[in-house]
This record gives structure tokens, sequence and C-alpha cells, in this order.
């Protein structure tokens, strides 16, 4: 009977022993569990401070593999696709008629120039065709009055320029590139750089003059191809004296000039790697020759169409972003393919300013 009480007593105190550590145990966490001193605030503070750490470790490694917005340092406006020649190898094709009011196409510009560029270049298309050149002469002087680019240059097939351009626009253009890929008449038909019976080397002629009386930079593009590939153009390169000669690769664009729904076959105008090296190497002693490959070329380029959208060649063919206008140029930018570093490499980045070549006019 003893026995049994001293049981049932030392029973009674483990439960009221029990139920005391419960309430005091409630109570501590109570009164200091917001503080995280007690063990289940210990662990979350742990938890907390473990999944703070993680997300900044998943931070820095998001940052490492989200690539830095590109700065459009140097931009191709294609502001029209219309164009007067028919070269058979074109990879901006007229599938177009749109350009934009002028008055959008400086918000655009605009826009691009807080975001950093320096150097904008106008292309087409021909740029010269709609309204007879006035509204790229618009947006040259705009460009270089109001914005302040270091450079604003032209991309042209030539045929399409009167001197009155130049007296009126020819102060804010830095540089003038006449497209030119033979200086064998023929030639220049047989490639469709060419229009009724018009000389385009007599254009060429006439505009390299104009530059030099008017004071902008001279430069010739040609793109070499299966119909000039073994051409000999030394000397009239080294007579025409431009301050740069852009040697390009003939280039495939799905849907420009090549596949289902182009307006162009290019096919037969590509030429090997080792042609185009051939090429190259007849005419290493130009010093102004700058060449281009299919390679450095597709990616280097910040191109942006006639809807002011950046244009992708990443994938072989030119997938548009948004358009600058509509979701500003940081956003746009992502959807541009553009190698910044091949832009470098390629020496994307030169004296651009004609104030800067000191060119002996
Ligand atoms: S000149 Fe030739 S390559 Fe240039 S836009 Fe016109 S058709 Fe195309």
């Amino acid at each position: 009977m003893f026995t049994t009480q001293i049981v049932f007593v030392k029973m009674l105190l483990q439960v009221c022993f029990s139920s005391l550590h419960r309430v005091l145990a409630g109570a501590l966490e109570k009164a200091f569990g917001w503080m995280g001193i007690s063990d289940g605030g210990g662990r979350a503070r742990r938890v907390a401070h473990r999944s703070t750490r993680e997300s900044h470790i998943k931070a820095d490694e998001s940052e490492a593999a989200t690539p830095k917005t590109p700065t459009p340092t140097s931009v191709n406006y294609h502001f029209t696709r219309q164009c007067n020649y028919k070269c058979g190898f074109c990879f901006h094709t007229a599938k177009t008629s749109f350009v934009l009011p002028i008055e959008e196409a400086k918000r655009g510009l605009r826009l691009l120039k807080d975001a950093g560029m320096e150097k904008i270049n106008f292309s087409g298309g021909e740029p010269f065709l709609h309204e007879k050149g006035e509204f790229l002469g618009k947006l040259v002087q705009f460009c270089k009055e109001d914005l302040q680019l270091p450079s604003v240059s032209i991309v042209s097939n030539g045929s399409m320029i009167r001197e009155k351009w130049f007296q009126k626009y020819g102060e804010y253009l830095d540089i003038l590139a006449i497209s030119c890929d033979s200086f064998e008449e023929d030639t220049n038909k047989l490639i469709g750089r060419t229009q009724g019976r018009k000389s385009h080397l007599d254009n060429l002629c006439k505009v390299r003059n104009w530059c030099r009386e008017y004071k902008v930079a001279f430069k010739i593009n040609s793109v070499i191809n299966t119909f000039n590939v073994d051409e000999d153009m030394r000397e009239h390169i080294l007579q025409l004296c431009p301050v740069r000669w852009k040697v390009f690769q003939c280039l495939v664009i799905e849907g420009e000039n090549a596949g289902e729904n182009a307006l162009r076959e290019a096919e037969r105008f590509v030429i090997s790697d080792q042609q185009f090296q051939d090429f190259l190497d007849r005419h290493s002693d130009i010093a102004c020759l700058v060449p281009e490959s299919n390679q450095k070329m597709r990616d280097s380029y910040l191109i942006l169409d006639e809807y002011m959208r950046f244009l992708d060649c990443t994938e072989g063919r030119k997938d548009p972003s948004k358009s600058v206008l509509d979701v500003g140029v940081e956003n746009a930018i992502q959807f541009s393919g553009f190698d910044e570093k091949m832009f470098l490499k390629r020496g994307g980045k030169y004296t651009w300013s004609k104030a800067d070549m000191r060119l002996e006019w």
C-alpha cells in the first residue's frame, strides 16, 4: 500500500512538472519569439539567413548569366526598303514601302542618342529615293545639329544624289559610302547594280568629286561575289582614294535573298571563304581596305528596320524586335542579337567624325 502511494505521488509530480514546463516554455516563446531568441526563432532566423544567402548566390549567378545590355554606340537605320536598283544578292529588299513620319523617326533617334548612340548610318534600300533625299537630309541635319552626334553617315548606290543636296546638307554629313562592286560596267549590269542606261561608274566619280568639294569623307563598299571575285580593283581604288574601302563577302539571309518568301536568290552569287581570301590577298597593299567575312558581318551590326525594330540575324534570317518607339531602346536591344565583342573586334569603332580625320580636301 505504501509503495503504491509513493508511485502515485511520483506520477503526480511528473505531470505537474511537465505541465509547468509546457506553460513556462509557451510563455517564453510568446515573450521572446518575435526577437528570434527562442529556439524556434533561431531556427527560423537561420532558415531565413540561409535563404537570403542562397538568393544572393542565385542573384549573383543570374547576374553573371544575364548578358550585359549592349550600348547602341553605332546604329544602322534602314529607314526605307525601296530601291531603284535590283542587285541580285540584295539582303535588305523592298518587302514594304513603309517609312516613318519624320517626327517619329526623330523621336526614335533621340531615344537612341540618350541610350549612348555616337554614330548613325542611314541606309536602305536607297536612302536618297524617299522625297528625293529631303527626308534623309533633314534627318542628317537633325542628328548633327540637334543631337550633336560625333558621326553621321550614309550608304547609297549613288545614282539619286544631286549636287543641290550637298549644298544644303553636306556640312552635316561626316561620311558618304557608295556601293560599287565592279569597275566594269557590264559586271555591274550582270549583278543588277544599275538602272536603265545610267552609268553606275559615272555616278560614282561624280559623287566622289562632290565629296571633295563639299568636305564629306568618301567611302566605298564592295560586295565580293561570283561575278567580281577575280577582278583586280587596285588601280581604281587608289585613284578614287576613299577613307575606307569596305569589302564584304556576299551574305545569304533567309527571307531576304534566300528561301521561299525571298525577293532575291543570292545562291548563285555566293563565294567560298577561300575565294574571298584570294580576293583580299590580291588587294592586300590597299591600306584603307577593311575586310568583312560572313562570320564577322552577321551579328556585329545593330540594324534598325523601317519601323525602328532591331533585326536579329543570329539565325541566318532577320528576326525583328519590338519597335524602339514602343518599348524603348533598352528593351528592344535585348532582341537585336548584337555581338558587341565582334563589333569591336572587326574595328567597328574607328575615327568616324570628319572633324577628327584631318583630310586634305
Ligand atoms: S543598291 Fe542594290 S543592294 Fe543596295 S538596296 Fe538597292 S538593290 Fe539592294
